[in-house]
């Protein structure tokens, strides 16, 4: 299971399947990608292969400067499309967040209660779901300051990649013992769960600890850790694959 996201100025379709790709030696069950496109969150999600997801990505004529993808193993709820990331808040066709998460939450039944008051109507069984609702309820203009709030509030493992479709030049990861890295462009920057996964875009890399929430945009990465201080987490060049 995995996660990739990138934030550019060319389309980022082909750099995210490609590092699906990159990370289907770690397993799955299905996979999915979002990116902003026309104003709009727009995702593809698949049961079958990534090279399916690609069939459907160029069918769908599916492109844009920012976006996020997943490989699945499910823990809560069958591997089945409506399970499948990434998710999205509200969950429908108008969604404002979308998330890849890979992990387990543990407190995701109470989460879920709560959010079913505030009027969040859940379309998964899976435990990820309550992240991506609870960090539409926390959004007030600044989604790194949702994400620092949710991360504030999960119980479990997590390795998480958002974005936003107010904010569409940026996407947030944050992990708690799940691995994500960020790797460095010019003028691009991504956000992966291994760096093998972007080898093909850099070799620079910074290994994100237990706690950080990273802030990624064209040109410069923000790393805060669990208690909110700035983070300088240092950059390493990795050996070259392809
Ligand atoms: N627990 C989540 C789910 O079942 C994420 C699983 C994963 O790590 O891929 O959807």
């Amino acid at each position: 299971c995995g996660i990739v996201g990138a934030v550019a100025q060319r389309n980022v379709l082909p750099t995210l399947v490609d590092g699906l790709k990159r990370l289907e030696y770690r397993g799955y069950d299905s996979c999915g990608v979002v990116a902003y496109q026309d104003r709009k969150l727009v995702r593809a999600r698949s049961v079958e292969r990534v090279a399916a997801l690609q069939a459907d990505v160029a069918a769908l004529g599916l492109s844009g400067y920012t976006g996020i993808a997943h490989t699945r193993w499910a823990t809560h709820g069958a591997p089945i499309t409506t399970n499948a990331h990434p998710h999205f808040s509200p969950s429908d066709d108008n969604a404002r967040i979308a998330l890849s998460h890979n992990g387990i939450i543990e407190n995701c039944d109470e989460l879920r209660v709560e959010l079913e008051q505030h009027g969040y109507v859940f379309a998964s069984q899976t435990d990820s779901e309550t992240i991506v609702h609870l960090i539409d309820h926390l959004y007030d203009g600044d989604l790194f300051e949702a994400v620092r709030q949710a991360a504030g509030r999960l119980c479990g493992s997590y390795a998480i990649a958002v974005m936003c479709r107010d904010e569409p030049h940026r996407i947030v990861g944050a992990r708690e013992g799940m691995p994500l890295v960020v790797g460095l462009g010019d003028g691009e920057n991504f956000l992966a769960s291994d760096a093998i996964a972007l080898s093909n875009e850099t070799d620079r890399i910074v290994y994100l600890e237990d706690g950080d929430v990273v802030d990624i945009q064209l040109h410069r990465h923000w790393v805060v850790d669990r208690d909110g201080h700035r983070a300088e987490r240092a950059v390493h060049i990795v050996a070259a694959h392809s």
